[in-house]
């Protein structure tokens, strides 16, 4: 039996093992999924001692997605992009190194949630790894402007300097957007689900007529910024279950070259949705 798991510090909250799960059941692939704590200073000794038990693939999550690219010899396009990894396949002599996260939101967006980014206004709150690997598969999907605002302007201005070639990307501050309206507003930061909305930080109603609230973070409860995002008008709102569902999906393809259904895996975890 094939061996995967999700890696990170902490990991007992992860979700990844019963999707990994079910997605192997639909698709009648022959592997078992667990959850790895690595020591915060012990991801490359607890990586090796995966593979050496027979480890093919993993998922990797908060704080060592800089790590796992450090270490894979061979990296896709859209982990170089985003300098981060969520994937890594044990390629026979060396690991291969693949960023999911960014094409998972997309396919959230367009498949699932029916939202046209050609041509839309698009504002990213927080300029951190998550917001580095979003950045690459949103400019691909020709919105009219991209904007991020990050509470440490410096890193949102990188940010933008990093992918201006890919298409409209600025970097401005809360009193520059002055008025400017959103189809889609993504928060990307790490306010998580306990954390205080930056309420100074962050514009008044940014949210367009029909505007969508997406929050990188997902709960069973309304999280902070969708609370937020509500009081400012925003007319439509959703989690980031659906990303985590389909970034699962697409590590899945790189692992076992098949692709599992997600609607079934969404209904399962958010039963009545
Ligand atoms: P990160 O690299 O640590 O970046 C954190 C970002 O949040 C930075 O821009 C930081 O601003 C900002 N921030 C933190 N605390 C803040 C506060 N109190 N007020 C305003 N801004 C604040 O984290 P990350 O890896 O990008 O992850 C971001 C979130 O995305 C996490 O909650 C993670 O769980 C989530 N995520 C979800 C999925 C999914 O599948 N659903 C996938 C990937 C990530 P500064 O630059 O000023 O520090």
């Amino acid at each position: 039996m094939d061996r995967y798991a999700v890696i990170g510090n902490p990991v007992a909250h992860s979700k990844s093992p019963l999707i990994h799960e079910a997605f192997a059941r639909a698709t009648g692939q022959r592997m078992s999924y667990e959850r790895l704590l690595a020591p915060r200073d012990g991801f490359v000794a607890t990586v090796e001692r995966f593979v050496a038990e027979g480890g093919r693939g993993l998922n990797v999550t908060v704080p060592f997605k800089l790590e796992a690219y450090a270490l894979a010899k061979e990296k896709s396009s859209r982990a170089d992009e985003a300098q981060a990894c969520n994937t890594l396949a044990w390629r026979g002599d060396h690991w291969y190194a693949d960023n999911t996260d960014g094409v998972g939101l997309m396919r959230d967006l367009t498949h699932n949630l029916h939202e046209p980014l050609a041509g839309r206004d698009v504002l990213v709150l927080g300029a951190g790894g998550a917001a580095r690997g979003v950045m690459g598969p949103l400019l691909a999907k020709t919105p009219r402007s991209v904007v991020v605002l990050n509470r440490t302007e410096r890193r949102a201005a990188e940010l933008a300097a990093a992918f201006m070639q890919h298409g409209p990307v600025t970097a401005l501050s809360a009193a520059q957007l002055n008025g400017r309206r959103f189809h889609l507003v993504i928060n990307a930061t790490s306010i998580g689900i306990n954390g205080d909305v930056p309420e100074s930080l962050w514009p008044r109603r940014p949210f367009a007529p029909g505007g969508l609230a997406y929050d990188l973070v997902y709960a069973d409860v309304p999280t902070p910024f969708l609370r937020w995002a509500s009081k400012q008008s925003a007319e439509r709102m959703a989690d980031g279950l659906g990303m985590l569902i389909e970034q699962a999906a697409e590590s899945f393809v790189v692992w076992r070259g098949v692709r599992p259904e997600t609607q079934p895996v969404f209904a399962m975890l958010r039963p009545g949705s």
